[in-house]
C-alpha cells in the first residue's frame, strides 16, 4: 500500500480502536492525546456481543477473554431484589455466539495500547485546529514545546464527549445536552460471585458487573440537577442505596472512597447531519455521545473503529468515497443506539412518577422471557463487515 498516514485525535477507547483498525489495515497512524498520559479514567464497563466482536475483529477478544469476565447480562430486579425479567443466558449467548464481556477500562485502554507502535502515540499534544483540504486534512496542535502542524491523508476526531472537532467543523451545532442523571462508578475488590444485573426504584438505578481476578464494577443513577457535588459521595449513596437488596450495601462498604466517580450523564438531543467533512471523520462520542443505559456507548465507538478501518483498507487513494460509506453504514445505527438508549434510561433508571413507575414494573412481570431476549439482543446483534 502507498504511505497512507492517518491521524487520530484523542487516546481514549474510540481513538485507539480506530488507531489499530487502521493500522492492522497498513496505515501509519499518528495518535495525539492532549492528557500527559495515555490511559483510561473510569472503572468498568460491560462490551455486550456487538464490541466483543468488535475487539475481536481488531485481535484482542482472547487477551481481553482473559482479563475480563464472560457473562451475559442477567436481567432487572426491584430493590427488594426479586426479579423482574431474567433473561435465559444460555440462549444469548446460543443466539449472539458469545457472551458480553465485564472488563476494566484500564484493561482495555492497555490491550489496545500495546497493539499499537509506541511510536504512533504521543501525549502532552493538544489540538487545537484542524482543517481538510482535498487531497489533505492538516491538524495544529500544541505540544510542551509549542505548537506544530502536521498533515495527513485522513484526520479522525475521537476526542469525546466535548469533541473540539465536531465544534469546530459543525459549529451551528448545539452540542451535548445534560440528560438529567447522575452516574457514580467504582471498580473495587469484590470476589463473592454476582450475577451482572441491573436493579430499578424511582428515579434511580444501581447495576453490576463482575469483571474478572476477583474485582467487580458497579454504578448507580439517579435523577438529580446538573453540577452536584456531595462532600461525601459514598455516604450520599449509601442514604439512597443502603436498604437495597444484598450486594448493593456491602459493595458500597466495600468501596473506599477515592474509587468512586461521578459523572452527569450527556447525550446529543440533536444528532450530527453527518459523521464526515472532507477527509475527517468522528468518531465514538464526539460522534454520537449517548446516555449509558444500553451499555453502548463504548461499543458504538468499536464498532464505528472497526468500520472506518475496513472502509480505509484501499489506502489513501480512495479517502472521500471511503467516509461517504463510513457515514452511510455508521451514522444511522449509532444515532438509532443513542435513541434506543435515551428511551431506555426514560423508562427505566428516570422512570420516577409513583403510578407510572408501578405500572412499568407490572409490565415488566408480564413481559415472556423470549421477548426480553429480543430486545435485549436486538443492539448488540451486530457483526464486522466481512473480509
Ligand atoms: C457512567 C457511564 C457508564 C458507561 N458504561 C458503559 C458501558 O458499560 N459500556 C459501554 O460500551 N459504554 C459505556 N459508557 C460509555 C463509554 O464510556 C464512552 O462511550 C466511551 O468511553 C467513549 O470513548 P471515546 O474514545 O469516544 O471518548 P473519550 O473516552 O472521552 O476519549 C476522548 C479522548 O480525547 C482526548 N481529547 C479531548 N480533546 C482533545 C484535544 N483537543 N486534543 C487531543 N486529545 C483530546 C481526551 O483526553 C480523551 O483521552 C459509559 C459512560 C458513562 C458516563
Amino acid at each position: 500500500m502507498d504511505d497512507a498516514h492517518a491521524i487520530v485525535v484523542g487516546g481514549g477507547i474510540g481513538g485507539l480502536s480506530a488507531a489499530l483498525a487502521l493500522h492492522r489495515h497498513g496505515w501509519r497512524v499518528t495518535v495525539l492525546e492532549r492528557a500527559a498520559e495515555l490511559r483510561e479514567v473510569g472503572a468498568g464497563l460491560s462490551l455486550m456481543a456487538n464490541a466483543v466482536r468488535g475487539v475481536d475483529s481488531l485481535g484482542l477478544g482472547p487477551a481481553l477473554r482473559r482479563g475480563g469476565h464472560g457473562e451475559a447480562p442477567g436481567g432487572v430486579r426491584n430493590r427488594h431484589g426479586r426479579w423482574l425479567s431474567r433473561v435465559d443466558a444460555t440462549e444469548m449467548v446460543r443466539q449472539l455466539g458469545t457472551t458480553a464481556l465485564g472488563v476494566h477500562r484500564a484493561t482495555l485502554h492497555r490491550t489496545l495500547r500495546e497493539a499499537l507502535p509506541a511510536s504512533s502515540l504521543h501525549t502532552n499534544a493538544k489540538v487545537e485546529h484542524v482543517e481538510s483540504g482535498p487531497d489533505r486534512a492538516e491538524v495544529r496542535y500544541r505540544g510542551p514545546d509549542g505548537s506544530h502542524t502536521l498533515d495527513a491523508d485522513l484526520v479522525v476526531g475521537a476526542d469525546g464527549l466535548r469533541s473540539q472537532v465536531r465544534a469546530q467543523l459543525w459549529p451551528q451545532h448545539p452540542g451535548p445536552v445534560y440528560a438529567g442523571s447522575t452516574a457514580w462508578r467504582a471498580a473495587i475488590a469484590f470476589p463473592d460471585p454476582v450475577p451482572a444485573a441491573i436493579t430499578w426504584g424511582p428515579g434511580a438505578e444501581f447495576g453490576m458487573v463482575p469483571i474478572g481476578d476477583g474485582q467487580l464494577y458497579w454504578y448507580a443513577a439517579l435523577n438529580a440537577p446538573p453540577g452536584g457535588r456531595a462532600p461525601d459521595e459514598l455516604a450520599a449513596l449509601r442514604e439512597h442505596f443502603g436498604d437495597w437488596h444484598a450486594p448493593i450495601p456491602a459493595l458500597l462498604a466495600a468501596t473506599p472512597p477515592a474509587a468512586v466517580l461521578r459523572n452527569d450523564i450527556h447525550h446529543l438531543a440533536v444528532p450530527l447531519p453527518s459523521y464526515v467533512r472532507g477527509r475527517v471523520a468522528l468518531l465514538g462520542d464526539a460522534a454520537h455521545p449517548m446516555t449509558p443505559n444500553l451499555g453502548q456507548g463504548a461499543g458504538q465507538a468499536i464498532e464505528d473503529a472497526v468500520v472506518l478501518g475496513a472502509v480505509c483498507a484501499g489506502g489513501a487513494e480512495g479517502v472521500p468515497a471511503a467516509l461517504a460509506a463510513y457515514d452511510a453504514q455508521r451514522r444511522p445505527r449509532s444515532q438509532a443506539v443513542a435513541r434506543a438508549s435515551y428511551v431506555a434510561g426514560r423508562f427505566g433508571q428516570q422512570l420516577h412518577n409513583p403510578i407510572a413507575f408501578t405500572m412499568r414494573t407490572a409490565a415488566l412481570r408480564l413481559i415472556p422471557a423470549r421477548v426480553a431476549l429480543r430486545s435485549m439482543a436486538r443492539y448488540a446483534d451486530w457483526s464486522p463487515p466481512a473480509g
